[in-house]
């Protein structure tokens, strides 16, 4: 059996309601290639929520204010330096955007911008996080007095 080190990150789901829509944020990577939701490891000492709160903070520039956990995907890669391979587990959390500027986005982040929840799930790279992009807009709507 292959022996994978295990990794743990967290990222969230930002959100705010315009004009009735939800908007989400997405992160572009990679040379603006790849487009995600913002997530990091944990430091540590750090709970994984108060990860979350700052990886947004870090890569996306804002403030949020947790609302809901929205589970966990997990993928496995190969470092392609050290070639130790990878089973990692992301955990996923919905925030409230509070405050803060797209535009002050992390160094190693190419863009991040807001999207109309549906433009977000057709630009999103990795399925398994549409899945969580998803299951946020499902959350959305349970809270949104408007869909009640
Ligand atoms: P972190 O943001 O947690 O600090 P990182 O930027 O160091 O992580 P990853 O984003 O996990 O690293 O990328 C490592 C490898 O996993 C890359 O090859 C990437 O293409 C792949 N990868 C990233 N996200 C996913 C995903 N959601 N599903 C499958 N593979 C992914």
């Amino acid at each position: 059996m292959t022996r994978a080190t295990v990794q743990r990150s967290v990222g969230g789901v930002i959100y705010r309601e315009r004009e009735g829509e939800m908007w989400v944020v997405l992160i572009a990577t990679r040379g603006g290639k790849t487009w995600g939701l913002p997530k990091g490891l944990i430091e540590k000492g750090e709970k994984p929520l108060e990860a979350a709160v700052r990886e947004v903070r870090e890569e996306a520039g804002l403030q949020g204010d947790p609302v809901a956990d929205l589970g966990h995907i997990e993928y496995w890669y190969r470092d392609s330096k050290s070639k130790v391979l990878y089973h990692k587990f992301v955990q996923y959390y919905l925030l409230n955007y509070v405050g803060g500027d797209v535009a002050d986005h992390g160094w190693e982040v190419d863009e991040a911008r807001w999207f109309p929840v549906g433009d977000a799930l057709e630009t999103v790279s990795y399925e398994n996080e549409r899945e969580v992009l998803s299951s946020a807009q499902e959350r959305w709507r349970g809270l949104s007095p408007r869909d009640a």
